[in-house]
């Protein structure tokens, strides 16, 4: 009996050892693995792939733990092309030359590209989080973006910065992709609009320039033929004012066709190795009998031992002509007119100098103008496109043209062309 019950306890014993060994095992086995998994999932670094090294078990724990594996690289990839794609638009963004604003459904800004920081005068970190009015202040760009929440449509408009800069600016519904937000995309047109004003003006400019002296023919061939023919001292009057009147129209022709010519690129140069000396001597030999009438000295004070300029000869003569012709104009008897020259590092600068009766400095800054002239009256018979001409000519060549004065002292134009 008592044998029979010592088996019994010890199998009993046995078994429960057994048992709890069996229990470590199967949990060192199973459970240790799942915990691990788990583990693994809680901690899941989308930044370290590696980190994840998938068990080579047969049975289910083992396939669980590949299919994780699995999970952990296609999700990784998943992620890393959504991190380059998002890398593509943003250098796009950053490279764009308009600007782009985001902004959600309270006008805050969400994101801003370096060309809208530019416009604005911003900087990202500054701005993201704030309102779109306080940044732009603009309360066009915020009556437009009012006006796209409520029709859920594009909204243009466009307006002036107080930098001067002249914007268009589209707004639009970021539907579906970002709901309630609006893209703003800012363009300069800046550009575009000065040479639109350019063209206005000078369309109308050139309408008044004709005008007058048609206007003024017209006036004395009605003369003469009222009467004024009968007398021939008036006729011969009126006739000479006409043929003033046409040589002004046909200059000016001429120098619009010019101007144009130059414009258009259609001027081809024949640009050779020039001495700068023998650049200035033609058209000063050219002036000076001009010069000599009107009682005025004319002086070449150019070195004969400067280095060679690369320049088209008769091009730069007609420029030259043009600075004297203007000296003379503006210059009293007794007063002198010189030409110089002086050597930089790589170019040449010429200069004009006279004694006449200079500019005023808000005059100054615009006589390179088209059509530009400071005084009708004194300015005779010119047409305002000498200079124009002139600027254009010296920068075709490289060079650059602008002028220095002082009101009853004298101007003096100066104009660089490059080394050979
Ligand atoms: P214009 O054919 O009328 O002379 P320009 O373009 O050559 O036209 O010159 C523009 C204006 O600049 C002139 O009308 C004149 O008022 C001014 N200007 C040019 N050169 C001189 C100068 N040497 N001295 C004073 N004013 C000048």
């Amino acid at each position: 009996m008592q044998l029979i019950q010592g088996t019994i306890l010890g199998a009993a014993l046995l078994a429960t050892i057994l048992a709890i060994i069996l229990a470590i095992v199967i949990t060192d086995y199973t459970v240790k693995p799942l915990s691990q998994l788990t583990e693994s999932i809680l901690h899941y670094d989308t930044h370290n792939l590696k980190q994840f090294q998938p068990s080579n078990r047969l049975d289910e724990i083992g396939q669980l733990d590949r299919a994780f594996g699995i999970m952990t690289y296609q999700l990784n990839r998943q992620i890393e092309e959504l991190e380059q794609e998002r890398e593509k638009i943003s250098s796009v963004l950053s490279q764009m030359m308009d600007g782009i604003i985001i902004v959600d459904a309270n006008g805050v800004i969400e994101m801003i590209n370096p060309a809208a920081q530019r416009i604005f005068g911003v900087v990202t970190e500054n701005v993201l989080g704030k309102s779109m009015i306080e940044v732009v202040r603009n309360h066009k760009i915020f009556e437009t973006w009012e006006r796209c929440k409520a029709t859920r449509e594009q909204q243009i408009t466009s307006f002036e910065t107080p930098q001067r800069l002249y914007l268009q600016a589209a707004v639009a519904p970021l539907e579906p992709a970002m709901p309630n937000s609006s893209l703003i995309v800012l363009q300069d047109l800046t550009n575009y609009r000065r040479l639109e004003i350019i063209r206005r003006d000078f369309v109308s400019n050139v309408s008044h320039e004709l005008r007058t002296p048609l206007a003024s023919l017209k006036a004395l061939s009605e003369t003469l033929m009222e009467g004024a023919l009968e007398d021939p001292p008036a006729a011969r009057r009126f006739l000479l004012r006409m043929e003033y009147e046409i040589d002004n129209l046909t200059q000016m022709v001429q120098e619009l066709l010019e101007l144009s010519r130059i414009e258009s690129g259609r001027v081809p140069l024949k640009r050779e190795p020039v001495n700068p000396y023998d650049l200035i001597a033609t058209p000063v030999e050219r002036m000076a009998l001009q010069a000599e009438r009107s009682q005025i000295e004319l002086v070449n004070q150019v070195p004969e031992n400067l280095p060679a300029v690369y320049a088209d000869k008769s091009r730069i003569a007609q420029v030259v002509i043009n600075l004297i012709h203007n000296a003379i104009k503006f210059t009293p008897q007794g007063g002198t007119i010189t030409i110089s020259a002086s050597e930089e590092t790589r170019r040449v600068v010429f200069s004009v100098s006279d004694t006449g009766s200079g500019i005023e400095p808000q005059d100054l800054a615009r006589i390179f103008e088209r059509f530009y002239k400071v005084d009708r009256a004194r300015s005779g018979g010119g047409t305002g496109l000498g200079l124009s001409i002139a600027k254009h000519m010296i920068e075709s060549h490289g060079g650059k043209i602008w002028a220095t004065s002082k009101v009853g002292v004298g101007s003096t134009f100066h104009f660089s062309i490059p080394k050979a």
